[in-house]
């Protein structure tokens, strides 16, 4: 009716404006978040599925907004790389996640590496591998305690630069995984290039998910084969988004050496994620 077609429109405009108003805010609260301090850590294990062993963590962004709570990076990270801030919050994000690993190695927990995040294009940034040998050095990490997930889109860009920025990383120490494999642009044959630059694949959740028992869409033949193909390439292999059992004993059966998801646990606070690695194994 007219009357329903009109409160619709209403409804509309009126959450367009929140949004509108959000991203206005959220822009210019951009710009002074770092010096604020209110960018912020979630720490995630990475588990080994045979014996429950923490042996990694990836440290994912968020922002702690004095208005709008906490945000996810989905939400800031498209707006930081639109409007110029992705070098400064990157460089937080190095540091930040050397610093707490060293700290936590100094403090006698396990040492195990951590990962960050690199966008696609800053992937492709000139001084990358210079950036992250003078953090290292300063926070003190060893290299082998830190870990670059990239997408395969970083090497569609330019696939020379990558090369060759792979095996400047690999030759100072610092690991490498392929994040969010099978979604993308990707082409098998990258994975050739791949072979001995790259430490480990993390299969995507959107395989996971669909993992059961029946597999009506062929997500568990999709996984063991992608499985079976990092074995062969001597690459560790990751699942992402683990959160249940029955996928649990899917991915053991076909030998998937590290689970993340919220079986183990979701993202945590720094002090959680000690107590965690304090324990070393997760039941
Ligand atoms: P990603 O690297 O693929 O990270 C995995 C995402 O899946 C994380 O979302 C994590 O919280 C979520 N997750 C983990 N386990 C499960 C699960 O069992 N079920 C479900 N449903 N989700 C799970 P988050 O933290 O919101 O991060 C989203 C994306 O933002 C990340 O995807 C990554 O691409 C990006 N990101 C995170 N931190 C940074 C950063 O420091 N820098 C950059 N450039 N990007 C970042
Ligand atoms: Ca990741
Ligand atoms: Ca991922
Ligand atoms: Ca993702």
């Amino acid at each position: 009716s007219k009357e329903s077609g009109k409160s619709n429109y209403h409804i509309y405009t009126s959450s367009m404006n929140i949004q509108t108003y959000k991203t206005f805010s959220l822009e210019s609260g951009l710009r002074n978040a770092i010096e604020l301090n209110q960018f912020e850590f979630y720490y995630q294990p990475k588990v080994c599925s045979r014996t429950n062993q923490i042996v990694g963590v990836e440290a994912l962004i968020r922002w702690n907004h004095p208005e709008w709570g906490l945000l996810s990076p989905d939400e800031f990270i498209p707006l930081a790389e639109e409007i110029g801030l992705i070098a400064e919050i990157g460089k937080w994000v190095k540091y930040q996640a050397c610093s707490q690993n060293k700290a936590w190695q100094d403090a006698g927990l396990p040492a195990i590496p951590i990962s960050i995040n690199i966008s696609p294009l800053r992937f492709l940034e000139k001084n990358l591998v210079k950036n992250i040998i003078s953090v290292l050095e300063e926070t003190k990490l060893d290299p082998e305690y830190l870990e670059i997930e990239i997408t395969e889109t970083s090497v569609l860009e330019n696939e020379k630069v990558v090369l060759s920025t792979l095996d400047e990383l690999k030759s100072i120490g610092v690991r490498i995984s392929l994040d969010d494999f099978g979604t993308g642009y990707s082409s098998l044959s990258y994975l050739k290039l791949f072979k001995g630059r790259i430490n480990a694949l993390k299969i995507d959740r959107s395989f996971i998910k669909d993992l059961s028992e029946k597999d009506p869409d062929g997500s568990n033949f999709i996984t063991k084969t992608i499985i079976e193909l990092a074995q062969h390439l001597k690459m560790n292999v990751v699942a992402e988004g683990v959160e249940n059992t029955e996928q649990l004993q899917i991915l053991k059966h076909y030998n998937c050496e590290t689970i993340q998801g919220y079986l183990f646990s979701k993202p945590v606070p720094a002090d959680e994620f000690a107590v965690l690695l304090g324990k070393g194994k997760i039941e």
